[in-house]
């Protein structure tokens, strides 16, 4: 069984976003960059199938400019069998990255993909389900437990108030939620071990694909500064606060 795992380049998880003064959107210039987290929990689970010896090969696939060769190289390093880098300077909206996708998959014949359920740049949350529709392929989004067995995912999801567990025929698509699994770190000879692996590289424009945006960000704002909080020395005072000063009792 092949496995496609889109990884996309993001900001650092642990930078503090910092809005461009004309508001166009975030400073990103010379700003660490690494994998969409929900993508290491989708290349995590890709290696266990392969480690549990369901499937055979991984394949990751990153849209973006070259930098974004890193984050392929990372997934590599993971445990990735392969990778491919569809380059593109532009910026490219979730409908434009689920049909990139489509175009690879066209290409490689994945029998699953797993992805993130959400980029946390833009928070779309909207790639994979797009692209499911565009194969005409199943779907389980936010999965906290996947089983795959006699070619059927069965996939435990988080729904609210509680648990929804489904099963689909493979190919489908599957996309994680945080308690899927916790990533590994790739060890030092992992990674000297990822700069040899198979990375090929194709242009954007080359599978036809309009990548012309269709979304215009109106604005980019902080959120309200919020006022500092204070300590209070009793209970007392804590109800007398909360009655005249918050206001909420
Ligand atoms: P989004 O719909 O933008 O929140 O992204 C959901 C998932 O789609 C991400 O977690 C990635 O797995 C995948 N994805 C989105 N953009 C890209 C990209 N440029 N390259 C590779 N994968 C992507």
């Amino acid at each position: 069984m092949k496995i496609l795992v889109p990884v996309k380049r993001v900001l650092d998880a642990n930078v503090a976003v910092r809005v461009k003064p004309d508001g166009s959107g975030v400073e990103l210039a010379n700003l660490k960059m690494s994998m969409n987290p929900f993508d290491e929990i989708a290349v995590e689970e890709a290696i266990r199938l392969k480690e549990a010896g369901i499937a055979s090969e991984i394949v990751a696939v990153s849209i973006g400019p070259a930098q974004a060769a890193d984050t392929l190289r990372s997934a590599l390093a993971m445990g990735a069998d392969s990778a491919i880098l569809v380059t593109t300077d532009a910026t490219v909206e979730p409908l434009a990255v689920a049909k990139i996708l489509k175009a690879i998959i066209g290409q490689r014949s994945p029998d699953l993909v797993i992805m993130g359920k959400q980029a946390i740049d833009d928070d779309a949350n909207q790639t994979a389900q797009m692209l499911s529709a565009l194969l005409g392929w199943p779907q389980a989004m936010f999965a906290s437990k996947v089983v795959i067995a006699d070619g059927t995912a069965t996939v435990t999801r988080e729904i609210d108030g509680g648990l929804e567990t489904l099963k689909m025929p493979l190919p489908a698509v599957i996309s994680t939620d945080l308690r899927l699994n916790t990533p590994r770190y790739a060890s030092l000879p992992n990674v000297m071990k990822a700069k040899k692996k198979p990375l090929e590289e194709i242009e954007a424009e080359s599978l036809g694909v309009s990548l012309t945006p269709q979304l215009k960000v109106a604005n980019t704002a902080e959120p309200p500064a919020r006022k500092p909080g204070s300590t209070v020395g009793s209970v007392a005072e804590l109800v007398e606060k909360l009655k005249t000063e918050a206001r909420v009792l």
